[in-house]
């Protein structure tokens, strides 16, 4: 037995993405897979003789949108192509497709692991239609539902860049954020709405020569958390062949197709891998080719956005938010976008930043909602922030305000006077509330001057008294240095 010295893992991917319109890719049934079965179909999706698809224009520019946004290029004449095979989910034999003209090509997509800048190219990305579902849960039969025949699918197929499982997850988890941005998909995993199929071989170095594990396609995943066990379960697991049998290389032994299997954690083979012409790909007599007019580009052009990965990265190094930070508030579109409205109008943006992960965010979540649908319009937020910063309001007044902002539409400024939460700055008052403080709790102040042990808390007691003396008003900060002078005093 030979032992593998270095390994080097190759992974590329296809990933389907379902995007997202309102009628299939083809004809007008309405795209939705719960409702009961085989009630969205008609001929055309079922592949009548007769009848004629015509093209979703939605679902065209929204793939094209994506493929823009994945850094390709977007060929202004594309056309369609039947891919031919016999399978009971697919009642017409073919399914239409983009074959040697995809639809995108040639791009580079930047995401980030661990703060660690990545790249992967992106080889094509295309439009297909979905198959509809086999149904094996009852015993002796299978059942077909063709609800999903014919609905949008956007293909994107990567090159073999990247090199680890984590790596890979990391892409996945960020494509899923761009398509979301980009409002072509509702990318729902648990609706099926992102499919992935890693490609996985290792470079094996031994004794100065490298040999390579032949591919393994892991087919149809729909789990992030899968997509990284099946990858590194294939990288073992090519290891170990491998080292069985030096013959495991590329050339000799065959490419394959695998299942994942979540239960027990395994890849199984599935099938030897079908060359492209077992699938006899000819181009759909039944449709036009499409042509992309530049007004037509520059329109789709006009709707992209920045790219999640981007404004994290901008968010961490033009506002400081940490990246931890940046990536809650841009996991979604809408509230980055109002996190970008606070700081344009003023809202500093460090206090901005803090408040909106802690204070608003989680309003959000223990309502179920949205930042965005909190009814606290960004002004108001920057305004929050901005009394916090310049010590109008302290901390714990400023989270009594935000409670009140929610069920409040007045300002946070008239908010804070009527309800008597501006803070004190005036030394004097200050002052007393310390002296007052410290007359009441003689113990407390003895522990502070001359028990090491119990200094710290008894500090802390008395800073307490001294906000509860100032009904919650009093700058902690200007408490904290009085009381220290206090101490020091006979
Ligand atoms: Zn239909």
């Amino acid at each position: 037995m030979t032992v593998a010295t270095k390994v080097r893992p190759i992974i590329g991917l296809e990933i389907h993405v379902q995007l997202r319109t309102r009628t299939k890719l083809f004809c007008g049934c309405e795209v939705q897979t719960d409702a009961p079965p085989n009630s969205r179909v008609c001929g055309i999706c079922l592949g009548h003789p007769g009848t004629l698809p015509v093209m979703n224009r939605v679902a065209l520019e929204s793939a094209a949108l994506a493929g823009m946004a994945l850094g390709c290029e977007i060929a202004r004449f594309t056309k369609w192509d039947r891919k031919s095979y016999y399978y009971p989910d697919l009642p017409k034999n073919y399914q239409i497709s983009q074959y040697d003209i995809p639809l995108a090509a040639g791009g580079t997509f930047e995401f980030d692991v661990d703060g660690s800048p990545r790249e992967i190219r992106i080889r094509r990305a295309h439009l297909e239609e979905d198959a509809g579902k086999n149904i094996h849960d009852t015993p002796g039969c299978t059942l077909v539902d063709l609800n999903r025949t014919g609905t949008p699918l956007l293909e994107i197929v990567t090159e073999p860049d990247l090199a680890s499982a984590d790596d890979t997850y990391a892409f996945c988890v960020e494509l899923q954020r761009l398509v979301r941005h980009l409002g072509v998909s509702e990318a729902d995993m648990q609706k099926g709405h992102m499919r992935f199929e890693p490609n996985v071989n290792v470079a094996i170095e031994h004794n100065g020569r490298e040999y390579r594990t032949p591919i393994a396609e892991v087919k149809n995943i729909n789990s992030f958390k899968f997509v990284r066990q099946a990858i590194s379960y294939e990288i073992e697991r090519q290891v170990a062949v491998w080292e069985e049998n030096n013959d495991y290389v590329i050339g000799k032994a065959s490419n394959e197709n695998r299942g994942w299997d979540a239960d027990r954690g395994v890849t199984e083979f599935q099938r030897g891998k079908e060359a492209a012409h077992d699938y006899r790909y000819f181009p759909d007599p039944d449709l036009l080719p499409v042509q992309l007019s530049d007004e037509t580009l520059g329109s789709i052009r006009a709707q992209l956005v920045e790219r999640p990965v981007q404004r994290r990265r901008r968010f961490a190094s033009e506002y400081g938010l940490s990246m931890k930070d940046a990536e809650t508030i841009v996991e979604h579109r809408p509230t980055a976008d109002l996190f970008d409205e606070v700081i344009k109008l003023g809202g500093p943006a460090e206090i901005a930043g803090k408040q909106f992960v802690n204070v608003w965010l989680k309003h959000a979540n223990d309502r179920g909602v949205a930042v965005t649908e909190l009814g606290v319009e960004a002004a108001r937020i920057a305004e929050l922030a901005k009394m916090t910063a310049e010590g109008t309001v302290n901390k714990t007044a400023a989270n009594q305000l935000a409670d009140a902002m929610l069920t409040r539409s007045n300002c946070p400024s008239a908010l804070a006077k009527e309800l008597g939460l501006v803070q004190v700055q005036d030394a004097d008052a200050t002052a007393r509330w310390v002296d007052e403080a410290f007359a009441a709790n003689q113990q407390a102040v003895s522990d502070a001057r001359t028990n090491p042990k119990k200094m710290q808390a008894a500090i802390g007691f008395l800073r307490g008294q001294v906000m509860k003396l100032s009904g919650g008003k009093a700058d902690p900060k200007l408490v904290g240095k009085l009381i220290e002078e206090r101490l020091q005093q006979p």
